[in-house]
């Protein structure tokens, strides 16, 4: 499996690649046009399937981080919310997409299984045993 980093990568890759963003395409840009690019990506205006496409890049992205950094943690979601910056409601609504789940016995973030789920609280195979 790919590491978020690998994935992100890929991702900027596939921007230059599939889109020509690449940093001499931002330089052209002046000070003024750059920023209203970015504002026609938020207008509804906008091509609708670059819209969606912007949009789905940027929650995956999200999920990888968010994944990353919990992966492993016995931080909060509200932690990781304040540690990228993403706001804890966004956290929250990603969260199930991360396939990751806090463990009730020791707080370790574990990919979720399935079997590992107790009467709706998720307890970590290490737990189990
Ligand atoms: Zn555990």
């Amino acid at each position: 499996m790919k590491t978020g980093i690998e994935l992100i990568t890929d991702e900027r890759q596939r921007q230059v690649d599939a889109e020509g963003w690449t940093p001499e395409h931002d330089d052209k840009y002046t000070n003024d046009e750059l920023p209203s690019a970015a504002v026609s990506y938020a207008l509804p205006d906008g091509d609708p399937a670059e819209l969606e496409a912007e949009r789905k890049a940027s929650k995956s992205l999200a999920i990888i981080a968010i994944y990353e950094y919990l992966t492993g943690s016995k931080d909060s979601d509200a932690d990781c919310a304040r540690a990228l910056g993403i706001d804890l409601e966004r956290v929250q609504e990603l969260l199930p997409e991360t396939k990751v789940e806090q463990c009730t016995v020791c707080s370790t973030w574990c990919l979720r299984d399935e079997r590992g789920v107790q009467d709706g609280d998720f307890i970590c195979e290490d737990c189990e045993k």
